[in-house]
């Protein structure tokens, strides 16, 4: 990331100032377990989820699926993947951060 300032009034006297970061706007936002400091594994649990799976049925009595939907009905809870302590206080980070 550059940053161009410029100071001072007088154009003539002004020098763009270009700063370079290193910063990573997502550092700040890591999910730590404040348990045992696991930052690396993580997992979630759906509970009641309702699969539903499209299928078609083909000339010779056999079947082709044809897509997944899956729909989360119950809490969904996020957990450390060390020590297994219960991060869903942390969920909505996760979600936003998840690509
Ligand atoms: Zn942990």
């Amino acid at each position: 990331m550059t940053v161009i300032i410029s100071k001072g009034k007088d154009p003539q006297k002004a020098k763009p100032c270009f700063i370079h970061t290193q910063v990573n706007p997502h550092l700040d936002r890591r999910i730590i377990c404040p348990h045992c400091g696991n930052e690396w594994n993580f997992y979630q649990i759906a509970e009641e989820v309702k699969l539903t799976t499209r299928y078609v049925q083909n000339a010779d009595g056999s079947f082709t699926p044809l897509s997944d939907d899956s729909r989360i009905l119950g809490e969904v809870k996020l957990y450390c993947g060390e020590c297994q302590a219960d991060l869903s206080k942390f969920h909505n980070r996760f979600l936003e951060m998840l690509f």
